[in-house]
């Protein structure tokens, strides 16, 4: 037997010249992305009718591979790293976390237990134990006690996990009808969907109140579990809000805390978007309570210039997690997992397998530096904060609610047509682009500072636009 039938695989050398190609490729998108339009005008179908309806049976050359990125990929993408992106949030890349991720891709490893890559556990606790000093989270959450940090792919995974302790703290294996769960209804969707994916029904979800700035009301919540409670119901989680995917609405977290205690409830606060914030001590209070939360998550993803996907969740038990997502079959059997000293990440999250992820958050935060870091938020908050107060001088356009970060919500004073048509205006311009929510039946426009890109002149220009066509 020989290799003359095996796969035609690239030799290192390959790698290394196609590798800096595709480097090179990637470096001229960046250059050249303030030049196309934030949003592509392909219809629907266009991408595909540009693909042969076979896949090809022969190898293809790799310059003709990385040809068709600017042919049928590049004209149908929306640039979430383009400087006029102003929509949802933003999505974090830097050029260490990118470099980090063609590194761990390269690697090839998978770090479900500690023993099939010791690196890729050690490192993740003790980046999350990095992360947890930078945002200046309570001890807690760090790994040297019963709790620690792990990184999920998504905050939707890090909630759905929280639940998932939590139902196992109120109810073990189950059943599980008499359990609830409460958050306001600024909530992320992914509440919901962490109540239907955990086998709950959605009205086992209650919804609390918001006052006027769309922070939870604590003593709606304490009526609410009250009359749970007194039903003989089982309260099991609360969810805060670090940050409402709407309008970044902090909820306060430390009377929720109090609340959820007296009946024993896991408390979640997330903070998808809004925690990289803690980075700033002069936004340190927007954590308060988070010393009392049970679990916490934020996305580097978003706001903190990592790619997707990195989301960190941190719990201050990590007991009830493990307990209630470890199962060991005899193939996964093995010395260190025995011996009990050591982290099995595969027991904190749903999917065995994991990517090393952790390796992108080590070079961004070594290569950033912690005052990187907190540079990074503090210009773009403080760019917000600018475009906030043009707004709020104009005499066609409203704030629409708080803004103590990143996000800026408004609309215009005649009403949600006039709404409508102005953000339509701005991103037919192809120059910006910024997405809309509803805030008491309202049609808000948001305007999210935060892509690695985004610079003073590009929030002056987005003024512009909207100061002509308001
Ligand atoms: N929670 C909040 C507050 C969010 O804003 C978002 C997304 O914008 C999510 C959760 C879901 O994030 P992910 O895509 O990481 O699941």
């Amino acid at each position: 037997m020989d290799d003359t039938d095996a796969a035609p695989h690239w030799t290192p050398d390959d790698f290394r010249r196609y590798g800096h190609a595709a480097v090179e490729w990637a470096a001229r998108y960046l250059e050249t992305l303030e030049d196309r339009p934030v949003t592509s005008d392909v219809e629907p179908g266009w991408v595909r009718a540009q693909l042969p309806a076979s896949p090809p049976d022969a190898p293809e050359d790799f310059a003709a591979v990385l040809a068709d990125l600017d042919r049928v990929v590049t004209p149908a993408l929306t640039h979430w790293q383009h400087p006029g992106w102003f929509a949802y949030f933003p999505t974090g890349a830097s050029g260490p976390s990118v470099l980090a991720d063609l590194i761990s891709s390269t690697l090839g490893v998978q770090g479900m237990l500690w023993s099939t890559s010791p690196a890729v556990t050690e490192l993740e606790t003790h980046v999350l134990d990095w992360m947890a000093e930078l945002l200046g989270l309570p001890d807690r959450f760090r790994s040297t006690g019963a709790g620690g940090g792990v990184i999920q792919d998504a905050a939707s995974s890090a909630t759905l996990c929280a639940l998932i302790a939590a139902r196992w703290r109120a109810a073990g294996d189950g059943p599980f009808d008499r359990l609830r769960v409460y958050a306001s209804d600024q909530a992320h969707s992914s509440v919901e969907k962490a109540v239907r994916v955990a086998g709950l029904h959605p009205t086992q979800l209650r919804r609390i109140d918001v006052d006027d700035a769309y922070a939870a009301r604590p003593d709606h919540l304490a009526e609410l579990m009250a009359a749970d409670a007194a039903d003989g119901l089982v309260p099991a989680l609360v969810v805060a809000n670090l940050g409402t995917t709407s309008s970044t609405a902090i909820d306060p977290v430390a009377p929720m805390a109090d609340v959820a205690a007296e009946h024993g409830a896991w408390l979640h606060v997330d903070g998808a978007h809004a925690g990289a914030h803690l980075l700033l001590p002069e936004l340190r209070w927007i954590g308060e309570g988070l010393d009392r939360a049970d679990s916490f998550c934020m996305n580097p993803h978003k706001r903190l210039l990592t790619n997707f996907d990195c989301d960190c969740f941190w719990v201050a038990d990590r007991r009830p997690l493990v307990a209630a997502l470890s199962v060991l079959p005899e193939y996964l059997r093995n010395a260190a997992t025995e011996s009990g000293a050591v982290i099995d990440y595969r027991d904190w999250q749903i999917p065995l397998g994991r990517r090393f992820r952790a390796l992108k958050l080590w070079f961004v935060i070594r290569s950033y530096g912690a005052e990187g870091l907190r540079r990074h938020v503090r210009h773009q908050t403080a760019l917000a904060q600018d475009l906030a107060a043009r707004i709020a001088a104009h005499p066609r356009l409203e704030l629409s609610a708080p803004h103590p970060l990143d996000l800026v919500c408004f609309h215009h004073v005649d009403g949600d047509e006039a709404s409508e048509a102005l953000l339509a205006r701005l991103n037919a311009t192809g120059r910006v682009f910024l997405t809309h929510t509803r805030l008491d039946g309202r049609f808000v426009l948001r305007a999210s500072v935060g892509t690695q890109a985004t610079e003073a002149r590009h929030v002056d220009a987005l003024w512009a636009l909207i100061d002509a066509l308001a």
